[in-house]
């Protein structure tokens, strides 16, 4: 495939808007349009789908997933010097690219996809593991995305899909094992980009999990913070900041207060989780006496 679309070729297009990449903004792009082609049929037959896409910079994976036939492309960009170069993108696939000029961490992604979606994006290092916990942390579940298929740094990616025993297991493995079912696809390598980043990236694909074991989101956090802020200590001393009788709280949920966070399942987390709120309930209901 050498062309997706009749429009101009990124690198004319990045230069004839003057967009050199801000590292602040996390801004490396991708000028080929094969490898955006291949992230978009990643993420799934598009046709009749609207995805949000974070961060479309200078579109090339924006053109890539309106080529495939996505219904409506919603695209949240930081950058106001990329929106003419996506303006010319929404002129060629009418009424099919909306583009929000805003901080994606701000923005209600779900209210603007208005409905059933899903997230497609080579998202900027600086805040992509932020946005994927805001997602994976929704409190609406199963989410208003169907499925996120993300570009992170390759150790961030071996994080959110390492299982438990691997030495990446840790609060995003737990997070995202948990409410939905991860993968990595492929990698990319840092010369596709421009300017290249120092280390490989890789696509990952996170699909909801219909009905996640049940816990509170927020104990789950507290449980996993305290266990991977001393990941090499036991539990039953990684877990004494969370207060209260830590043997117990490690004997409710079945585990071994010798283990370390790293071997426990997530099962075991989930356990740990709702042995904390049952403690915590007890803790604030008043005495019969
Ligand atoms: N999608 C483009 C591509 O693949 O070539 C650009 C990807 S680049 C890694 C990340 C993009 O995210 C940049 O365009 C940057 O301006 C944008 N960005 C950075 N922080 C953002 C934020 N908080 N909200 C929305 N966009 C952001």
């Amino acid at each position: 495939m050498s062309q997706i679309d009749d429009l101009p070729p990124l690198r004319e297009v990045v230069r004839r808007h003057g967009l050199s990449a801000t590292k602040a903004l996390g801004q490396n792009f991708l000028f080929d349009l094969n490898l955006t082609s291949r992230i978009a049929r990643a993420a799934g037959p598009l046709d009749g789908v609207t995805v949000v896409e974070v961060g479309p910079g200078p579109g090339g994976l924006t053109r890539a997933l309106l080529a495939a036939g996505a219904a409506r492309v919603v695209a949240v960009e930081r950058d106001a010097r990329c929106l003419p170069a996506l303006a010319e993108i929404a002129a060629h696939y009418p009424g099919r690219l909306e583009v929000i000029e805003g901080d994606a961490l701000k923005v209600n992604l779900a209210a603007a996809a208005g409905g059933a979606a899903r997230i497609v994006a080579n998202l900027p290092y600086n805040v992509g593991s932020v946005l994927l916990v805001d997602w994976l942390t929704s409190e609406r579940w199963p989410p208003w995305y169907g499925s996120m298929t993300l570009m992170f740094q390759k150790e961030v990616a071996q994080r959110i899909t390492a299982r438990p025993g691997e030495d990446a297991f840790g609060r995003l493995g737990v997070l995202a094992g948990w409410r939905t079912e991860a993968r990595i696809l492929f990698d990319v390598p840092a010369s596709a980009f421009v300017p290249p980043p120092k280390v490989t990236s890789s696509v990952v694909q996170l699909v909801p999990r219909a009905a996640p074991l049940a816990c509170s989101c927020a104990v789950l956090e507290r449980v996993t913070a305290a266990a991977f802020g001393q990941r090499r200590k036991m539990l039953r001393q990684s877990l004494k900041s969370l207060g209260g009788d830590t043997a117990a709280l490690i004997a409710q949920a079945g585990l071994d207060p010798t283990q370390r966070a790293e071997t426990v399942p997530i099962e075991g987390f989930v356990a740990l989780a709702n042995a904390l709120s049952a403690d915590d309930t007890r803790r604030t209901e008043p005495s019969e006496a």
